[in-house]
């Protein structure tokens, strides 16, 4: 198998600058040549951010906590809203998005782990790792159970094409502001902010339960990321659909999850048990030698 090793070996310049990257920094381009070339707009930035909110809800609503972990049910038809909608924001097929989510828990921060900040820098957990093409394929073993519906399949494999229809609206609708604002500066927000989960929050903030990995939990980043950065309750339990255990851990994902549970848009959503949110407890009374290995807290120096 593929490893994150191999592909580093390869160098910077084929992770960062192959020919697959070139949108992924055209965007970044566009988006800094837009603001330049408009001037700055408030009303740009409120469309941004507005958008920005839409894109990660898909993002972690959709990817991560739906085809990902399968943490609630809905109907065939919403999800596939819920896969259109997360394959929009450019972080390639649905299927390949969970498939390779699900690898990383399978041993998040060892040498298994595609994306572990602890094991080729924060930079390449951040977006070299997606960048690199090293892990372009999907492994449809690893998600059988949504690669069974051949609409899934297909917008896996075509997954460029919301994101161009996404581009195409924002400038028929808003023209060159649009373009800028709608579409560029809001989808670099929404790589930028889903990437935190992958890099930051294995490194930055405190730890609740003894995951066996760096997983952390932040309020800055649950907010940037509407719930992802109570991210040691989510390595802690994975299943569930709310990643704030708590009344104060504030998790939007989860907020509106509910609310389309009210709509009967989604059914079933996975709670957290008792016994899981106390779980500190059980991790004290487990014997030391079978304890699951706290990490040793080194951060990583390469970049
Ligand atoms: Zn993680
Ligand atoms: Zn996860």
């Amino acid at each position: 198998m593929q490893t994150a090793a191999n592909a580093q070996a390869r160098g910077w310049r084929s992770v960062y600058f192959n020919a697959q990257a070139i949108p992924y920094w055209l965007i970044h381009v566009g988006a800094i040549a837009g603001v330049a070339a408009l001037g700055w707009s408030w009303r740009g930035l409120a469309w941004a951010l507005g958008l920005y909110a839409v894109r990660l809800f898909f993002v972690t609503g959709g990817y991560h906590r739906y085809f990902s972990h399968r943490s609630y049910k809905t109907s065939r038809w919403f999800q596939f809203v819920l896969a259109l909608g997360a394959t929009a924001t450019a972080q390639k097929g649905v299927l390949w998005w969970a498939a390779h989510h699900r690898r990383h828990h399978r041993g998040s921060d060892t040498t298994a782990d595609l994306h572990s900040p602890y094991h080729g820098g924060f930079w390449w957990s951040h977006m070299g790792w997606i960048l690199a093409r090293d892990f372009e394929g999907t492994d449809h073993a690893a998600i059988k159970d949504f690669a069974r519906y051949p609409e899934l399949r297909w917008l896996d494999r075509y997954w460029v094409v919301p994101v161009i229809a996404v581009a195409a609206l924002s400038y028929l609708v808003g023209g060159w502001f649009g373009l800028t604002w709608a579409f560029a500066v809001s989808q670099v927000l929404c790589w930028h902010g889903t990437f935190t989960i992958n890099s930051l929050s294995h490194l930055w903030g405190g730890r609740r339960y003894a995951s066996g990995d760096h997983s952390r939990n932040n309020p800055v980043l649950a907010i940037v990321t509407l719930g992802e950065g109570w991210h040691n309750n989510h390595h802690h339990y994975q299943v569930a659909a709310r990643q704030g255990f708590f009344w104060w851990e504030v998790d939007i994902t989860f907020y509106v999850l509910r609310l389309f549970a009210l709509l009967g848009l989604v059914r079933e959503l996975h709670g957290v048990p008792e016994h899981i949110r106390a779980g500190t407890r059980r991790d004290r009374e487990r014997p030391a030698a079978t304890a699951a290995p706290e990490p040793t807290g080194d951060v990583p120096t390469r970049a």
